[in-house]
């Protein structure tokens, strides 16, 4: 089947079994694809930003120049504590100890904000890293307080390559930081171009032994 097809039907169904659905949103390209395909169906869905204080200018940017162009509704969630407060009591632990920094800024706060909702969509697809080979449409994601959420990544089976042409179909706009080489876009601290091209997210947490923020780890397949 058409892969667009198929991912719109996907996004259907699953918005038609959800009472509060919801979308993480880091404003890759991929993102944008889910994002498009969920505001046709439902304008009103929470977009989530984790808007860890971290990003790049260019997302920051990026993200405002699209809210105003497709008019989402844009969902900020920030950790409790400051980029500021944090460095002044732990110092840059996204170089001593990142998986720390992503549990403060990252995954508490999406967490905390998961609670609200039954429904999860996520712009994950299998091709982003070998962490992600065996990702499926459709997973359950349990919370560390036991709620439970259906997960739904409408992309799973899409190449990068797929994702841009619909895109450009689209007439949508992409994060500027492609045209620079960067293929996996997250915290500017944490964000290399890949070191190997085959692996998309090789330039993430490059050489920190490192190849997930943490949010993605809690769930099974649905
Ligand atoms: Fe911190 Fe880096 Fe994780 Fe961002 S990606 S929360 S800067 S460790």
């Amino acid at each position: 089947m058409d892969k667009v097809k198929a991912a719109k039907e996907l996004v259907q169904e699953a918005l038609a079994q959800s009472q509060n659905p919801c979308f993480t949103c880091s404003f890759q390209a991929e993102d944008v694809v889910v994002l498009h395909l969920l505001l046709k169906e439902k304008p009103d869905i929470p977009v989530l930003f984790l808007d860890t204080g971290y990003h790049f200018p260019e997302v920051y940017a990026y993200r405002d120049e699209l809210q105003k162009r497709l008019g989402f509704r844009l969902v900020n969630l920030t950790p409790a504590l400051s980029r500021e407060a944090q460095e002044r009591l732990y110092g840059k632990l996204y170089e001593t100890d990142p998986g720390r920094c992503c549990a403060l800024r990252k995954v508490e706060p999406l967490f905390a904000a998961l609670e609200a909702y039954d429904t999860w969509f996520t712009g994950l697809r299998r091709e982003q890293s070998p962490t992600r080979a065996n990702l499926k449409p459709l997973e359950e994601a349990i919370l560390p307080s036991g709620h439970c959420l259906k997960k739904v990544s409408p992309l799973w089976d899409w190449t990068l390559k797929e994702v841009f042409a619909y895109l450009a179909v689209q007439d949508l706009p992409y994060l500027p930081l492609y045209d620079q080489g960067y293929l996996s876009i997250g915290c500017a601290p944490c964000t290399a171009k890949p070191l190997d091209p085959s692996d998309p997210r090789s330039g993430r947490w490059a050489g920190k032994g490192k190849l997930e923020c943490g949010i993605h780890l809690h769930g099974k397949e649905g």
